[in-house]
């Protein structure tokens, strides 16, 4: 059985309390790995260590940064197999999608930044105003410096993509790092250090902690020398963190929930809308926080559009995650179905229709290797009030809903009537309706007749409950940086 190490200071090191915790394959059930249980002594020598690297990285000129990232993001190309089968394993998500999508945006996320801080421009201001009698010329320019040691903390749904999206801001504008990916998913950012030490990074630039989040993540986040959190994970977490670190002034980025919004309006092109729908609401499992869960259907194409969202669920049949003829995989873990489970159950209660689904699949109709799964078969839902707990809260699963509208305004409010507000996605063939909705819907991100479409250039992130400021670009650039101006008298 594989052992995870944490990497400290350039090195692969044990949990100095020497606690290790199981890493499960959820396709199957079975423990196949350990990971270290680290603790405030491990996040503590990680946040000394890039404390250490931090002069010298954060005056290592940017070309040079660049290129040793590049080099990683070329790695993580050469090694995409291997990644992408540790993240099937890891994750339970087909292997065609972690080899088509995960690990070739993790190794883009390395380049995209790389080349970034190569391009970026500074601030500079002709002020032409002063104290009036003492003459008022100045210029005034603004630095922008690495702010230190970064704390990067990651979930289980995207490991590699998410860490990477942080990573490699973080670095690339000179700051050091300890990141913590999540301990149901630890294998990729194991092997990521690997190729980190295989690239060149110099020692300590880059640290990885393992552990849990209340062990290792709370550690980094109360850590008085980690001055900036980027997190990603749930919006529970992201409340706790809030609390925390906000008397500590500490720089937050929190990427948290979703309960996404997916618009048809009776004008839509359907042969499009419906099977991006059915793509927005069960892709990975529907374990994105960008999902489609909640589909909103102009009522005069509503039977068309929940038939159409039930054919297709019933198409997306469950299967070995490792067949790369899979689409359909397990959830991440055996927990997570359960909460999942009990959503559906809910629902039931609450006299919603469950159309197919709803269950999880026979152990006769899977592959025998992963009869112990944790599977559960696309489900479509309907008729649910829309204030009801199914129709409101997260249940990041192959889980989606459906409800009718009557008019913009009545879609609109549906739309925004949960406490996030991270994604929406609208489908219509009237580019009017499409910009008069989209500035009122309340979301990070608005997809108009496409789903899932990144340009690593746009701000990302989410409004309300679904987090806290804006990664992506120029954003992610100011982000890790301190602003200085310097107003220089003429
Ligand atoms: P989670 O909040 O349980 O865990 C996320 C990470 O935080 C893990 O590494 C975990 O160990 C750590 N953690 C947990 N408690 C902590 C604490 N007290 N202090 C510091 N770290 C702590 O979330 P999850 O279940 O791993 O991920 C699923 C959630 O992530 C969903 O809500 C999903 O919507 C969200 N998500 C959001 C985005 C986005 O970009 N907005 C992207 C992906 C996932």
């Amino acid at each position: 059985m594989d052992t995870i190490a944490n990497f400290i200071g350039g090195q692969f090191t044990r949990p100095v309390a020497g606690r290790y915790l199981d890493n499960h394959d959820p396709a199957t059930g079975a423990v196949y790995s350990r990971l270290p249980d680290s603790d405030t002594a491990d996040v503590a020598a990680a946040v000394g260590a890039a404390r250490q690297a931090f002069p010298a990285w954060s005056a290592t000129p940017a070309r040079e940064r660049s290129r040793l990232l590049l080099r990683l993001a070329d790695l993580v190309e050469a090694n995409l197999d291997r990644l992408a089968r540790a993240e099937s394993i890891d994750t339970g998500k087909p292997v065609s999608l972690a080899r088509a999508v995960d690990i070739p945006r993790a190794a883009d996320n390395l380049r995209f930044f790389a080349t970034a801080v190569l391009h970026t421009q500074s601030d500079f201001h002709d002020t032409d105003e002063g104290t009036p009698g003492q003459g008022g010329r100045a210029v005034n320019y603004t630095l922008r410096r690495p702010r230190g040691v970064c704390g990067l903390i990651s979930p289980w749904n995207l490991p590699l993509y998410l860490l990477t999206w942080k990573i490699a801001p973080a670095l690339a504008t000179g700051n050091t790092a300890v990141a913590k990916p999540s301990e149901v998913t630890p294998m990729t950012a194991f092997l990521l250090s690997q190729l980190a030490v295989e690239a060149g990074l110099p020692p300590g630039v880059l640290n990885v902690v393992h552990g849990t989040g209340p062990g290792a993540g709370a550690a980094i986040v109360t850590h008085p020398d980690v001055p900036t959190i980027s997190f990603t994970g749930s919006t529970a977490t992201g409340k706790w963190i809030a609390a925390t670190a906000g008397p500590m002034f500490k720089r937050l980025s929190l990427e948290l929930g979703g309960k996404n919004p997916l618009l048809i309006f009776a004008d839509a092109d359907l042969a499009r809308a419906i099977p991006t729908a059915v793509r927005a609401a069960f892709t990975n499992q529907g374990q994105i926080c960008l999902c489609g869960s909640r589909v909103l259907v102009e009522r005069t194409i509503f039977r068309q559009v929940l038939d159409g969202l039930v054919e297709g669920a019933q198409r997306l049949h469950p299967g070995d995650p490792l067949d790369p003829a899979t689409t359909q995989g397990s959830l991440a873990s055996r927990q997570h179905l359960d909460k999942v489970a009990s959503y559906v159950q809910i629902a039931r209660e609450l006299g919603g229709t469950i159309h197919g689904g709803g269950a999880a699949p026979s152990a006769s109709s899977l592959p025998e290797r992963v009869r112990g799964g944790a599977f559960y078969l696309p489900t479509v839902i309907s008729g649910l009030e829309p204030g009801c707990r199914v129709e409101q809260e997260e249940i990041f699963g192959p889980v989606v809903t459906v409800q009718p509208f009557d008019s913009d305004d009545q879609a609109i409010t549906l739309a925004n009537s949960t406490p996030y507000g991270l994604a929406a996605t609208l489908f219509t063939q009237d580019a009017t309706r499409a910009h008069r909705v989209a500035a009122r819907l309340d979301a990070g991100i608005i997809w108009v007749n496409c789903w899932l479409l990144r340009d690593l250039r746009t701000p990302f992130g989410g409004m309300k409950q679904s987090g806290l400021g804006r990664e992506g670009g120029a954003e992610a650039l100011r982000f890790f940086t301190e602003p200085r101006n310097v107003c220089i008298g003429l």
